[in-house]
């Protein structure tokens, strides 16, 4: 099938890609990547009546590491940010995830900060920000604001954008020392959505005992879904932690659904095996950092 017709914009200015979506209202949707939004115009899935290609905007393509956490511009591709040895360095769970995120020529082309508008359950970088306690800067004319992770994700495909707006950069907070992070998914062929997926974080403190542990759950509600698991891990080194307990509190937490890819049983079941693994990974990582 062939989109619906529309009126193209391209924008040489954040400037005047504000006007333009302000234009357009709510009958505008910004082009990104395009390797969510194509296919959903293709298939008539969206019909938006103006779209506005972000693509020129070269003011966008940023990647800073900061103080506190890595800025992720909304023109850096996916492959920019999954490369970036810095980025790997200060925040290590982004290449993790990103490495999950579908196949290299699509993540030549996609980019961060969409994936995080486009909040598919199904998608990793969601649980990323949200187990981070990330944020989204959102900019319309005249106006921006932040909003933090756990009110930007609002349902499956939805997220706070509003009309007019455009997702500008998201922050992903850095991690204090003695702590770790992984990211453990199953998916039906390397590169699919993920049946189930687990992001998950550990810190330690000085004498090594949990002090916190959590995970972000993919595929597992119509939002990342987040567990704090620390209670059950008992404030103990980690070899002597109980991650089965863990990993059943997670199982608990969660209400997936069935589709035709997975019952709610086998993803329910995945979710715990995967919690496990990666909750252990991640005290692995933190006893080494
Ligand atoms: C075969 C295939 C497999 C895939 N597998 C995975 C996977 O395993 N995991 C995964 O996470 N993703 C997967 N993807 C999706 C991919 O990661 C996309 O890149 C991502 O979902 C969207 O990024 P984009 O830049 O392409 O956004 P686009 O497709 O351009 O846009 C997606 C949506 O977000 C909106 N949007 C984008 N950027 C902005 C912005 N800056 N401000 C406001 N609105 C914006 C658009 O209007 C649209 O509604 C897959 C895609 C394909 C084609």
């Amino acid at each position: 099938m062939k989109p619906a017709p529309f009126d193209y914009h391209a924008p040489r200015s954040l400037g005047e890609a504000l006007d333009d979506l302000a234009g357009a209202g709510a009958d505008g949707k910004v082009l990104a990547g395009g390797q969510s939004l194509i296919p959903m115009l293709n298939m008539r899935l969206a019909a938006p009546a103006h779209l506005v290609d972000i693509n020129r905007l070269t003011e966008l393509a940023t990647l800073d590491v900061e103080p506190g956490g890595v800025r992720v511009g909304a023109l850096a591709r996916h492959a920019q940010v999954e490369r970036s040895e810095r980025v790997a360095a200060a925040q290590p769970l982004l290449r993790q995830a990103l490495r999950l995120v579908a196949h290299p020529v699509i993540r030549n082309r996609g980019t961060v900060v969409g994936s995080l508008v486009h909040a598919d359950p199904a998608a990793e970088l969601p649980a990323v920000l949200a187990l981070l306690g990330g944020s989204v800067r959102l900019a319309r004319r005249g106006a921006t604001r932040e909003v933090p992770a756990a009110a930007f994700f609002t349902g499956p495909l939805e997220s706070a954008t509003g009309p007019g707006e455009l997702a500008v950069s998201a922050f992903f907070p850095l991690l204090p020392a003695r702590s770790g992070t992984a990211f453990r998914e199953v998916a039906r062929r390397h590169g699919d959505y993920a049946l189930a997926g687990i992001a998950a974080l550990v810190r330690l403190d000085d004498d090594l005992r949990i002090t916190a542990a959590r995970v972000a759950c993919v595929s597992a509600g119509p939002v990342p879904v987040l567990v704090d698991v620390t209670g059950a891990c008992g404030h103990r080194p980690p070899a002597s932690a109980d991650w089965d307990s863990a990993a059943r509190a997670v199982q608990e937490r969660i209400e997936p659904e069935a589709d035709i890819h997975a019952s709610a049983d086998y993803r329910r079941h995945l979710i715990g095996v995967l919690a496990g693994q990666a909750l252990r990974e991640a005290a692995r990582a933190a006893l080494d950092g």
